[in-house]
Formats: C-alpha cells, sequence, structure tokens
C-alpha cells in the first residue's frame, strides 16, 4: 500500500508560524496585516477557496477585505482597482482569484499589480524574477513571492523527505501559476523535469519513466495505476468535483494505492499547504511594509 503523504500538519506548522509573525507585524504596523482578495464570481469554486483563507486569516490575525466587482464595469475598473489596492497604506497583500471575466485576464493587469503586495505572485515581475533564479538558493535569498501552490509541491515533498535532486519528475499541466513555476521550482532544485501537457505527444512513456508524478490539469480521477511506474510518487495538485460529487484530484487515488509509493490525497494534500503557504505571503508583504521594502 501506498504512503500517505499528507499536508494538514506541514500546513498546521506553516500557520501556527505565520500567526506570531502576524502578531509581530501587527505591533510593528499599529493595525494587523491585511490581504485584499478580489473575486469576480460567488459562484464559481473560486468562492469556496476564499471562504477558506478568509476562515484561516481571521485565525491567523490577518483581516481580509473581500472585492466582488461586477463583470460589467469592465477590464479598466479592475486595473483601477489593482492601481487604488496598491497605492493604498491599509492594504498589504493583494489576491486576485481566478477565473476571470473574459479579457481580464491579460499582461497589463499583470504589470499593474504591485509586486510588493503580490503572495502569489502574480505580477509581471515576481514572475519574471522566479523565472530568471537558476538555484533554489538564488530563489530563496531573492526574497520575492513565488506562486503559493507551486511552492506548496516544493514544501509538501520536502517535508516528506522527498529531496528532487537528480530526480526524474513528471509535471503535467503548464499553467503559468501552477505546472511552469512548480516545473521551474523543481529544476532549480536539480531534478530533471520533463513539462507535459495535452499535446505532449507520448505521456505514457514519460510518466512510465518518472520517478515522481506531478499532477496539475484539473481532471478529476486522470491518473491510473497502469500509467506510472510501481513504486512512483504521486504529488496531485488537482481539485476536481468527482463522479460521485465529491472533491478528488487529478489522481484516482484509491486506485493508485497499490501501485504508487507515495501520494498526496485529495482533499488534504497539497490544498491546505497552498493555503498556509498564501498566509505566509501575505504575512510576509506586511513585514516588507514594516521595514520599507518594495
Ligand atoms: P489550467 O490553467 O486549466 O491548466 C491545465 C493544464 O493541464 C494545461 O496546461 C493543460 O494543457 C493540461 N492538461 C489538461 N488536460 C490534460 C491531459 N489530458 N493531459 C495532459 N495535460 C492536460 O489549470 P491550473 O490553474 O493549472 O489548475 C490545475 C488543477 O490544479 C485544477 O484542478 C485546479 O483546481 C488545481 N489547483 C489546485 C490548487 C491547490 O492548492 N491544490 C491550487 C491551484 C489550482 P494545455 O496547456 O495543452 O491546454
Amino acid at each position: 500500500m501506498a504512503d500517505i503523504i499528507e499536508g494538514k500538519t506541514l500546513s498546521r506548522s506553516i500557520l501556527a508560524e505565520v500567526s506570531s509573525r502576524a502578531a509581530a507585524a501587527a505591533s510593528a504596523l499599529g493595525r494587523k496585516p491585511s490581504l485584499a482578495i478580489i473575486n469576480y464570481y460567488a459562484d464559481s469554486p473560486s468562492a469556496i477557496y476564499v471562504k477558506r483563507k478568509m476562515t484561516a486569516c481571521a485565525a491567523a490575525g490577518i483581516e481580509t477585505r473581500l472585492l466582488m466587482p461586477d463583470e460589467a464595469k469592465g477590464k479598466e475598473h479592475f486595473f483601477g482597482l489593482l492601481r487604488e489596492l496598491g497605492a493604498d497604506a491599509g492594504t498589504d497583500a493583494i489576491m486576485v482569484e481566478r477565473p476571470l471575466p473574459p479579457g481580464f485576464d491579460v499582461p497589463e493587469a499583470w504589470e499593474l499589480l504591485d509586486p510588493a503586495k503580490d503572495p502569489d505572485a502574480l505580477s509581471t515581475l515576481n514572475m519574471g524574477r522566479l523565472f530568471l533564479a537558476k538555484t533554489w538558493r538564488e530563489i530563496e535569498e531573492g526574497g520575492s513571492f513565488v506562486p503559493c501552490t507551486a511552492l506548496a509541491v516544493v514544501k509538501i515533498m520536502r517535508h516528506a523527505g522527498i529531496d528532487p535532486s537528480g530526480r526524474e519528475i513528471a509535471v503535467v499541466g503548464r499553467s503559468a501559476i501552477v505546472g511552469r513555476p512548480a516545473a521551474h521550482m523543481l529544476t532549480c532544485l536539480d531534478a530533471t523535469v520533463t513539462l507535459c501537457h495535452s499535446r505532449t505527444k507520448d505521456i505514457a512513456a514519460v510518466l512510465k519513466r518518472a520517478e515522481i508524478v506531478v499532477t496539475a490539469i484539473g481532471k478529476a480521477l486522470w491518473l491510473k495505476p497502469g500509467m506510472i511506474s510501481p513504486g512512483a510518487t504521486v504529488i496531485d495538485v488537482g481539485t476536481n468535483i468527482g463522479p460521485d460529487g465529491k472533491m478528488c484530484g487529478d489522481a484516482d487515488f484509491a486506485a493508485l494505492a497499490g501501485t504508487a509509493g507515495r501520494i498526496t490525497p485529495v482533499p488534504g494534500g497539497v490544498g491546505p499547504v497552498t493555503l498556509a503557504c498564501l498566509l505566509e505571503a501575505a504575512v510576509k508583504a506586511a513585514e516588507k511594509r514594516t521595514r520599507g521594502e518594495k
């Protein structure tokens, strides 16, 4: 049976540290660290994650402000919000939830997002800095924000004692906020990474030779036992609704239990660590402000 790599313990330990850092930042700022969340769609899955983020922030001593703009006000209104929040002395961090209305997710938006208030590294500057780094040390010493989900992938692996160095890793999914940064970070940790996507010709061969498979495609129960090599580690980023109406990952967790060596569950794997990483980054943004850093 596969070992389960659960994320809740790691999440709790990150959040415990976040709470004490938030308290220290609050005494330096004279107010709680604050995170503004922009979410356009109340009926999208992002709304569930927003609620979780707000609850976790409240428990950790971080103030949240939820903005739900009217899509009909258009792209310029969204850009205006990003400018306002960037200039607002009472806002330390800004989180923009996807999906955004059609035509809003454009480079201009990510140029406008203040890089000093950007806990998920959506801004051009933070994303650019990440991809300019060649080593993990450069990423850490650079001190910039990095995408939380990709960071959670690295953190959960390291917490489980998995050193990516020298490993053959397949990352499935090439989105700008998950797959690509995860592949890059693992490369910076000296793994040999193959980044797969929907047009990868022989994905079966790539998966079979991988010692570690990271899935981030958003397809319920897609990864099946015959697709990985026996004993491989599966890090499942996907959050989907399965045929039974319950949350599940990209990997068929139950079926893979006899094939995978180690596997993260959904829920309870990468997700809680991502949430903790976001709060950690929001506090980091507040700390940077106390030091007057950009
Ligand atoms: P996305 O932007 O929709 O990207 C999906 C990627 O998967 C694309 O690169 C796509 O390839 C690839 N893909 C789709 N079907 C494929 C297939 N059959 N074979 C190979 N590649 C395939 O998604 P995302 O925002 O990266 O999110 C991915 C998943 O992670 C979703 O389930 C999301 O809910 C979840 N997520 C979880 C967390 C967490 O904390 N656990 C955080 C964020 C996201 P093309 O580029 O060729 O289209």
